[in-house]
C-alpha cells in the first residue's frame, strides 16, 4: 500500500484529541494547560517524513520536540494523520483553530507563526471525520510499526 502513495511529501498534520484537561511541562515553554477537545499539529520533516511520523505515533521516546510531550500522555491520541506538498507555515496558517499555547512547535519558525499547534474546539470538521484515505494510512501504520493501540 506505501508503494501506491505519492511521494516526496514534506509537511504534515496531527489530528490530536485530549480526552480531557491537561497541564503538563512543555521543554522550554513551562508548564502549559490544554483545554480538552482536537488540536491540529502541523510540522515538516525534509527527510524520511514516514520515519518522523512513526515516531510521533509512539508513546515511549526520548522527549525532543514539544509535540513529544503530548503524544507521550495517556490522555492525548493521534487520530488523524495527513501529509501534504505545501510548506508548513502555509498549512498551519489556513487551520481554522485557534492558539492555546504560544510558541508551541514554532521555535524555528520564519513566517510569524504563533504557534504550529492550534485548537479546533470539541468537535473536529465534518470533512476531517470522512477522510477516509488518511484513517486507512494511519491503520497501516499501526501495523507497520507493530502498535496495536497508540
Ligand atoms: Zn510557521
Amino acid at each position: 500500500m506505501l508503494a501506491d502513495m505519492p511521494q516526496g511529501f514534506t509537511a504534515y498534520q496531527l489530528t490530536l484529541h485530549i480526552k480531557s484537561p491537561i497541564q503538563i511541562g512543555v521543554g522550554k515553554l513551562g508548564d502549559c494547560s490544554f483545554a480538552a477537545g482536537f488540536y491540529i499539529y502541523t510540522g515538516s520533516a525534509k527527510r524520511n517524513i514516514e520515519s518522523r511520523l512513526a515516531r510521533h505515533l509512539k508513546k515511549y521516546k526520548k522527549l525532543r520536540w514539544h509535540i513529544d510531550y503530548l503524544t507521550v500522555h495517556t490522555l492525548v491520541e493521534v487520530v488523524q494523520v495527513t501529509r501534504s506538498h505545501q510548506s508548513e507555515c502555509t498549512l498551519n496558517q489556513a487551520v481554522d483553530g485557534i492558539v492555546l499555547v504560544n510558541g508551541f512547535g514554532s521555535s524555528d519558525c520564519h513566517n510569524r507563526c504563533s504557534s504550529h499547534l492550534r485548537y479546533l474546539g470539541d468537535f473536529l470538521p465534518v470533512a476531517s471525520c470522512l477522510d477516509l484515505e488518511t484513517h486507512i494510512s494511519k491503520w497501516h501504520w499501526f501495523s507497520r510499526m507493530g502498535c496495536e493501540k497508540i
